[in-house]
């Protein structure tokens, strides 16, 4: 098995009256692009999960999540991608979306759990594949150092300055990926994070765990809109505008609420005139179907 893990994310700049008034230059890294399905940090996080089970010799990928995960569609396409059969334990019964769907598509094998029974991942593993010695754990969202690593590469590809960096944050994996890669290129560059789940502050224990070395970020509490996969009238008109301005697509659980901060603090004067700042698109896009009737 070959795994040829060459990407393309380039940097395109969003030029707008809002930024041009304020004297910022705002950028997209553009991780969307990595590839349709295993797109943005989903591919980052899974490249070295998928090194190591090709190194361990396991063709089995066995991982975890909820019913609208990207993660899980992630690994069933890098699954069907790189030739490693993949099993996907869902949180919840009785389920049929568009995600699963997609998943299904790529081959993967889908066991549905009910949401107690959920929480307990190693046991559930070893209920299903515990004789199964092709089986690689991959814990729920891809979380651990392997995919840190696997994000932090995103610094090494930089070729200018940035003032300040934007991302989303669900486990903080991605967070602090970004933090590792600006202590190891010695960036004086301000890492700004947007949980998108309600209480958000508890997130910085989850980065914490991950940094390879004490590091200054920045975590914006108050962009969650209501909770993990909440949205309100005025994210969602946030994220038609972007969208049909720019041509790039976006989603209302991640990266449209990413976005509306780097715009609303823009707003709120919060950056330095002459201020240079990175968003970084990482993907998601298939949530856009789950919320098709918010857009209504
Ligand atoms: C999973 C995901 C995130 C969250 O990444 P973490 O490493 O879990 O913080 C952010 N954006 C998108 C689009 C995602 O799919």
């Amino acid at each position: 098995m070959h795994l040829d893990l060459e990407i393309f994310s380039p940097v395109h700049q969003i030029k707008n009256k809002l930024f041009d008034e304020r004297g910022l230059s705002v950028y997209i890294k553009r991780d969307d692009l990595i590839h349709p399905v295993i797109s943005g940090n989903k591919w980052r996080k899974l490249k070295y999960l998928l090194k190591k089970a090709q190194f361990q010799n396991k063709t089995h990928l066995v991982t975890f999540g909820g019913a609208y995960s990207n993660h899980l569609l992630a690994t069933a396409a890098a699954a069907a991608r790189f030739g490693f059969k993949a099993s996907g334990i869902v949180r919840g019964e009785g389920i049929t979306n568009d995600t699963l769907f997609m998943c299904r598509l790529h081959g993967m094998n889908l066991i549905f759990t009910d949401r107690d029974s959920y929480r307990e991942k190693p046991g559930l593993f070893n209920k299903y594949f515990g004789d199964d010695d092709q089986a690689f754990f991959i814990d729920e969202g891809g979380a651990s150092p392997e995919a840190a690593r696997g994000c932090s590469e995103l610094v090494d590809e930089l070729t200018v300055h940035y003032d300040h960096i934007f991302c989303a944050s669900g486990t903080g994996t991605m967070a602090a990926g970004i933090a590792n890669g600006l202590t190891q290129h010695k960036l004086s560059t301000q890492l700004n994070t947007i949980p998108v789940f309600k209480n958000g502050s508890f997130i910085a224990h989850e980065i914490d765990r991950l940094l390879t070395a004490p590091a200054n970020y920045r975590l914006h509490t108050d962009y969650h809109f209501g909770g993990y996969g909440k949205v309100n009238d005025d994210l969602i008109a946030f994220i038609k505008q972007f969208i049909a301005q720019t041509g790039i697509l976006i989603d209302p659980v991640y990266t449209g609420k990413m976005l509306y901060a780097v715009y609303d603090l823009a707003g709120k004067d919060y950056f330095k005139p002459g201020s240079k700042i990175l968003a970084v698109h990482s993907g998601g896009i298939w949530g856009l179907l789950g919320m098709k009737d918010k857009f209504i």
